[in-house]
């Protein structure tokens, strides 16, 4: 039996500072960045990729679903320093991409939130999940207390969710996660290596319905993808080289 006790063990045998030696080229607040909001994003593809093999129904868009499963999984899984260390990448990764572009019709018409919307989303959820421990990480991000004071409801109900689906299936037996590359001797590449053992880690801890390969490749744009026609999650190389290029212009 996997419970949530199990899930605080896993993954903060990766906090940034233990790896950061190995994150060749990286500061440890660079690493601690572009790890963090590499899984991030890792997780909230991992989202798409749950709706679509467990054909799960959705209540609202799918965008915003995905992303609070990132922040729900970051919360079970992680112990405090990584859910923190994941939750601030994000959340500053979305002022940083909000900083960079202006909001323009095609923005607003797109199927994700505008990015300052997702920045806020992500700092209310992490909130949410703890406020009685973590009014300093709403406060840190400008948390206007209108939104602050319906967070740990928001988080609540997105446990009755995710939450509740993540624990059933910590339950039973099924299909993996599967790495897929890059393969090789990854202790030059800690971006790869960090993902590949959250793979590793996450699989210790639920299940899948179906195996889901999850892979960091060139594709010719910074993005990420879930691939529904060969169920696999694609973390695009140039996504982790913005995220490198940020963590550099915010001074890491
Ligand atoms: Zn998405």
């Amino acid at each position: 039996m996997r419970r949530i006790a199990l899930f605080a063990l896993c993954c903060g045998l990766l906090a940034p500072s233990s790896r950061a030696e190995e994150a060749k080229g990286l500061s440890e607040e660079a690493f601690a960045y572009v790890g963090g909001a590499t899984l991030s994003m890792f997780y909230h593809e991992l989202g798409h990729a749950l709706i679509d093999t467990m054909d799960l129904p959705l209540y609202g868009p799918e965008e915003d679903a995905a992303d609070t499963l990132a922040a729900v999984m970051s919360h079970m899984i992680w112990n405090e320093d990584g859910a923190r260390r994941n939750a601030r990448a994000f959340a500053q990764s979305w002022l940083a991409s909000a900083a960079e572009s202006e909001v323009g019709p095609e923005d607003y018409a797109n199927a994700h939130a505008l990015d300052l919307q997702r920045h806020y989303r992500q700092v209310c959820l992490f909130y949410g999940a703890s406020p009685e421990t973590r009014a300093d990480f709403a406060e840190e991000f400008a948390l206007p207390p209108a939104r602050a004071e319906n967070c740990e409801e928001e988080y609540a109900q997105a446990d009755r969710s995710w939450g509740e689906l993540l624990r059933e299936r910590g339950e039973v037996e099924g299909e993996r996660l599967v790495w897929s590359g890059p393969t090789a001797d990854l202790t030059k590449d800690p971006i790869a290596a960090l993902l590949a053992q959250e793979v590793e880690d996450v699989n210790e801890v639920f299940s899948q319905t179906e195996e889901i390969s999850v892979r960091i490749q060139a594709c010719g744009e910074a993005n990420a993808f879930y691939k529904p026609e060969e169920k696999s999650v694609v973390i695009c190389r140039e996504f982790v080289d913005y995220l490198t290029d940020q963590a550099e212009e915010m001074g890491f």
